[in-house]
């Protein structure tokens, strides 16, 4: 798994289409990955209980949008920096993270 490189990576416009060096290929939801961003912020949302969300409360404008990558900037040759369009920018995937997550929602991707 260590020495696992990405042979391509593209953006079919809804999804990350990774392209592994052990032949797998993935497709993860661009909206997957925002929910899985690995950043501290993100780490403690996580955290919060459900029950804290008010129903009731606007939803801001941004997130009835689809979320959409505004930048992917490669890290080192381990990571992958992505910018969010709902202004998020600081999460860093790993290769691992990245091959982790494809492997979560593969099971329910539509295909
Ligand atoms: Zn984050």
């Amino acid at each position: 798994m260590d020495t696992l490189t990405l042979v391509k990576l593209a953006d079919d416009g809804t999804s990350l289409v990774l392209n592994w060096s052990d032949g797998v290929s993935q497709q993860i939801p661009w909206a997957t990955l925002r929910k899985e961003c690995p950043c501290a912020v993100c780490n403690v949302e996580r955290e919060q209980p459900p029950a804290k969300v008010n129903p009731l409360a606007v939803i801001d404008v941004v997130q009835t949008r689809p979320i959409r990558p505004t930048a992917l900037r490669p890290v080192g040759n381990y990571a992958y920096a992505i910018s969010f369009s709902d202004g998020h920018s600081s999460g860093i995937f790993s290769l691992a993270t990245l091959r982790r997550i494809g492997e979560a929602s593969a099971g329910t991707a539509p295909r």
